[in-house]
């Protein structure tokens, strides 16, 4: 056979095989629209949120920072940029987890920013129409994070509370990106696209990911999910909440660094 046709075949084969997705489940508690609205009462503790995952993110029990899962331990990003382990008795309004095991593996240079990395991902994934866990390790130039003050009642929407955010630039680390790529149509459950939040190998820093620059050897992680679990949370505060609306231009400017 023809060498041209071979390898037409081989990628046609190598596109083919890329994976279905397995059963992963991604599984949240309550909704992004919820704490938009200022639903920051926990729902559930961690340690039930650890039932269902080893790796995700989230926030706690009062907006009180930024919070990822990552090999099975949450770690919590405060509004100064410390780090800490919270115990398991700690409440969460918002946690978005899986059980982490990678289908797809790649490497990706040197220079890239947070949108040039995204594009990169993007390009290797069978559909925009899947849930993806996204895992990046290696060294960062620079990762600009932000994490949120705790808030007490009566409770700011998320809008607002994020004018008071802090934001760190980390540079020349070695770390973890954690997060999701969410379809378009999860918009008022979840966040369409990506969403980062970093963890320094040192333990040192993190956040909510705002922007970055790739360093040397940072290697990509992907897990297609398909199946998709919201838990609502059995409450008067949540039963009362207005829901309706499209709230996805406030989300962009929670989630995004303002240009
Ligand atoms: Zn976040």
């Amino acid at each position: 056979m023809d060498k041209r046709l071979l390898l037409v075949f081989g990628l046609i084969f190598a596109w083919q095989s890329l994976p279905a997705g397995g059963d992963a489940t991604l599984t949240q508690w309550s909704t992004i629209d919820a704490l938009l609205k200022g639903q920051y009462d926990g729902v559930t503790t961690l340690g039930e949120v650890k039932k269902s995952g080893d790796f995700g993110l989230g926030t706690l029990d009062g907006l009180d920072g930024e919070m990822l899962l990552l090999d099975g331990k949450i770690y919590q990003v405060d509004s100064r940029g410390a780090v800490h382990e919270p115990a398991n008795e700690v409440r969460t309004p918002l946690a978005v987890v899986t059980f982490f095991a990678q289908d797809l593996d790649f490497t990706v240079p040197a220079g890239l920013t947070l949108e040039e990395l995204q594009a990169r991902i993007d390009a290797v994934l069978p559909s925009p129409n899947r849930f993806y866990a996204v895992r990046v390790t290696g060294r960062f130039a620079q990762v600009r994070t932000r994490s949120v003050p705790r808030q007490i009642k009566p409770y700011l929407p998320l809008a607002e509370v994020v004018k008071t955010q802090a934001m760190f630039t980390l540079t020349d680390t070695t770390g973890t990106l954690v997060g999701f790529r969410c379809p378009a149509f999860v918009k008022s459950l979840n966040v369409p696209g990506y969403h980062l939040h970093y963890l320094t190998d040192d333990k040192h820093g993190g956040g909510h990911v705002l922007g970055l620059v790739t360093g040397e050897g940072v290697r990509v992680a992907v897990e297609v999910i398909r199946n998709f679990m919201v838990k609502l949370p059995d409450s008067a505060a949540f039963d009362a909440l207005d829901l309706s609306g499209d709230r996805s231009m406030e989300l962009k400017k929670v989630e995004s660094e303002r240009k």
